[in-house]
């Protein structure tokens, strides 16, 4: 009876290991099975990579008029869905020269699917993103950084580089008055950040952008693409 129970005991953990492993595998930022991924970047001089994830929607007019004044260039994960509803959107962030990445077509979380399925979600934003006359190496970031064995394979097989982020207020804090405090503590030179303000109905996030944007200036800091800053890395 106590060796069945031991027994039990043990088999419970090890499915709890599995579990929570999976779990942490699929959120890591930092790690994935297979191919290249970057979430920041090891440089000494004092720059970082704005990245805005979603979209494109009508916040995009007033999120490039603000990169616009402050002269910065950043990189766009567009989702093939949106892109479709509003392509002119997207072709005014390619036409201001910033780097626009895929960020599939649905946004459906990439876990569990199948390798069709991934391919197409893929390949359709592929086009769309080219469609806007977008000629540059086209990035990958996996909806809500989720992955697992599925995609990375994917991306790897097709020599395609997953971008993800070292910084995230989003994941913080709710309240867009405490979120340039999140940027100012975590910036460092190389470092990725991550924005969501296509979907703001409030100008919250907008703001918050302008606060990034005039805060990390007046530190020194400047705004380049994923692209420019992975050429920074001294690793
Ligand atoms: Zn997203």
């Amino acid at each position: 009876m106590k060796t069945y129970i031991t027994r039990m005991m043990t088999m419970i953990m090890v499915l709890f290991l599995l579990l929570y492993g999976t779990y942490k595998w699929m959120n890591a930022r930092t790690f994935q099975v297979f191919g290249n991924l970057t979430s920041e970047v090891n440089t000494d001089k004092k720059v970082v990579a704005l990245t805005f994830d979603d979209g494109p929607t009508e916040n995009t007019g007033k999120i490039l008029s603000l990169l616009d004044k402050y002269k910065v260039k950043a990189t766009f994960f567009l989702i093939g869905e949106e892109i479709e509803r509003s392509p002119e959107e997207a072709k005014k962030i390619v036409e201001k020269g910033h780097q626009i990445g895929n960020h599939t077509y649905t946004h459906n979380r990439m876990i569990f699917k199948s390798s069709t399925y991934i391919k197409k979600e893929i390949e359709n934003t592929d086009e769309l993103i080219k469609e806007t006359g977008y000629d540059g190496e086209i990035d990958f970031r996996p909806p809500n950084g989720k992955k697992l064995i599925g995609l990375p394979y994917y991306l790897h097989k097709n020599d395609r580089e997953t971008i993800m982020w070292s910084i995230e207020p989003d994941s913080v804090t709710n309240d867009p008055s405490k979120k340039l405090a999140v940027v100012k503590e975590n910036a460092k030179p190389g470092s990725i950040i991550l924005l969501h303000p296509m979907y703001d109905k409030s100008v919250d996030e907008i703001q918050v952008l302008e606060e990034i944007l005039a805060a990390l200036t007046k530190e020194g800091y400047s705004f380049v693409t994923v692209n420019e800053l992975q050429k920074l890395n001294t690793k």
